[in-house]
């Protein structure tokens, strides 16, 4: 562009890509900092009982509470993380944290289920089954409580060491989802060859324009298609009642989204639950 001939072509832009380099190490260099310093939380945003309103349990969700910048959206900060490595240091402290608290609410006789992302870099790392297995043991978790979403990106071609991934989670009893299901396009194709337990249909399937006749087409097929494979199905991104009641008669198994709560901190989470179970899971269900 003409600021670069302004300031003189190729010298500025080597400026430039310099300027880029260093701010992309100095987030780097944060985000690691932020993670000794314990500068990550997880919110939670509550799953429901598609057919019931029963509550099931929550997905786990990061946040970066930054000392100068306040509290950092995942997006602002996961793709870097993924791109630096960073993120398997941090998806591992992700999963402490999570287990901790379903411990806590498990020893309470509240035994609700709980997901987390897992970025397809992780997924896809060295002895990250053994890893991930040995953290919620140490952390006196059952496996069988504890789901890792995946989305497509970890390639949906029918690869083997793929497959073998998936069976080595099932087998430490892990259940794996498929997270914003339909936004890759070979899905279709390969979903009965890959060994796991449920579908996350992406909100913008969800989300379709309320009087448009066609709109459902597609997550009718997804669940149905889940069905015929003998896959849990979720739908994430519900809210309006609407959305809820469509969804719930196409027979969708769960439900997230904004109708039932944003994610929430620990804390309000607790109001959330007990205010749910009480008084609004009626109203909502
Ligand atoms: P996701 O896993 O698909 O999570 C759903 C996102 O949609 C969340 O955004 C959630 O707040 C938002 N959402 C939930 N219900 C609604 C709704 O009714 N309407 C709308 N408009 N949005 C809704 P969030 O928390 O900002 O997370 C964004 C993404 O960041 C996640 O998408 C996930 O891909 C990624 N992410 C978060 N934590 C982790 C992590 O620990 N590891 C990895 N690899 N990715 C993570
Ligand atoms: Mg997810
Ligand atoms: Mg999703
Ligand atoms: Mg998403």
């Amino acid at each position: 562009n003409d600021r670069h001939v302004q300031r003189g072509g190729i010298a500025f832009y080597e400026e430039e890509m310099g300027e880029k380099a260093t701010a992309r190490l100095t987030l780097e260099m944060n985000l690691r900092k932020g993670l000794a310093l314990n500068e990550f939380t997880l919110y939670y945003q509550p799953k429901i009982e598609a057919s019931t309103g029963k509550l099931k349990g929550f997905e786990g969700l990061m946040r970066w509470i930054h000392p100068k910048q306040g509290l950092i959206p995942p997006l602002d900060f996961i793709p870097l993380a993924e791109s630096t490595g960073v993120i398997i240091a941090l998806e591992e402290w992700a999963l402490e944290a999570a287990c901790r608290q379903l411990k806590t609410w498990h020893d309470a006789g509240r035994m609700y289920q709980l997901a987390l992302n897992l970025s397809a870099r992780h997924f896809l790392s060295d002895g990250v089954v053994e890893k991930l297995a040995h953290i919620v043991k140490e952390m006196g978790v059952c496996p069988n409580y504890l789901t890792f979403e995946i989305t497509e990106s970890v390639g949906m071609e029918n690869q083997q060491h793929v497959i073998e991934r998936f069976v080595a989670f099932r087998e430490q009893g892990f259940s794996i989802s498929i997270d914003d299901f339909g936004t890759g396009f070979s899905a279709f194709v390969y979903l009965k060859h890959y060994p796991i337990h449920e579908i996350k249909i992406d909100r913008q399937f969800i989300q379709v324009t309320d009087n448009d006749p066609t709109g459902n087409v597609i997550v009718q097929s997804i669940i149905e298609l889940a069905r015929g494979l003998g896959l849990k199905t979720v739908c994430e991104g519900i809210e309006t009642t609407d959305q809820r009641d469509t969804l719930r008669s196409l027979g969708c198994d769960e439900m997230q989204g904004y109708l039932f709560s944003r994610p929430l901190p620990i804390d309000e989470l607790e109001t959330w639950i007990d205010d749910y179970d009480t008084t609004k899971k009626d109203s909502l269900r």
